[in-house]
């Protein structure tokens, strides 16, 4: 190969010839060490968002019609959640509302403006994470789920959280964290501390719909996504 002068060194040796002799003897090293691919962090990420994306549209295929419930009579869609199928954290929430139910969309509402105004707030966007409830379709005049539902409903959101496999939950309101714990905590008292269930991170706070009604809780909720930052690391 011809060396241009800029890339002939003091010695008068090519340095790209040299480059290339070393590159040729690492490949070749590799190769007898039975390393036929060099990892691509990138493409490896790609390839696992890919997998869970269809694991989950299988889920969905599976449940789309549902009727484990009686929830089922009045939902307009069902509504199983959005966001990075390989998100770090998870949002559990309680139900779907009137808007979420025309929407097919999680957390659209205005409780749903202020879940995204505070996800940005520690510097996420609504793509980064994933968002769902404990069931999948709108108790009629927003009424809390009740326990044969969420019972119902259970599995579908279990397969999510595995297929998911989240660093950290964080579930918003007392029915999300009753589900999951299978225990009736007050969230006052619960908010903010990190617990274990089935071997997973869980962070209880308030429901941004909570958060509307009681905007005084403002500052707690601040300080349970401080703690959520905190968790998941710089
Ligand atoms: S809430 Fe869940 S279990 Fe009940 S009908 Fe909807 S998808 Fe099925």
């Amino acid at each position: 190969m011809l060396c241009k002068n800029y890339f002939t060194g003091t010695d008068g040796y090519c340095k790209v010839n040299i480059f290339i002799t070393q590159l040729n003897s690492f490949l070749e090293f590799l190769t007898d060490m039975g390393i036929t691919e060099i990892a691509d962090p990138q493409r490896r990420r790609g390839e696992t968002i890919q997998r869970k994306s269809l694991e989950l549209e299988e889920i969905y295929t599976h449940w789309t019609d549902c009727t484990r419930c009686k929830l089922h009579q009045w939902r307009t869609n069902i509504v199983f959640g959005e966001g990075n199928p390989d998100a770090e954290v998870m949002f559990i929430g309680e139900g779907p509302g009137e808007e979420e139910d025309k929407q097919g969309r999680p957390f659209v509402g205005r409780a749903g403006q202020l879940l995204t105004l505070m996800l940005r707030a520690i510097g996420f966007e609504r793509e980064d994470v994933f968002i769902t409830n404990i069931v999948k379709c709108r108790p009629p005049k927003n009424r809390e789920p009740e326990k044969d539902e969420v019972i119902a409903c259970s599995p579908l959101l279990q397969k999510q959280i595995e297929i998911i496999d989240p660093e950290l939950i964080v579930t918003l309101g007392k029915p999300a964290i009753t589900a999951l714990s299978g225990e009736k905590l007050s969230i006052t008292k619960i908010r903010g501390r990190v617990m274990l269930i089935g071997g997973r991170k869980v962070l209880p706070t308030y429901h941004p719909a909570y958060l509307l009604r009681n905007p005084a809780r403002k500052r707690e909720a601040w300080e349970d996504l401080k703690t959520l930052r905190k968790l998941l690391g710089p």
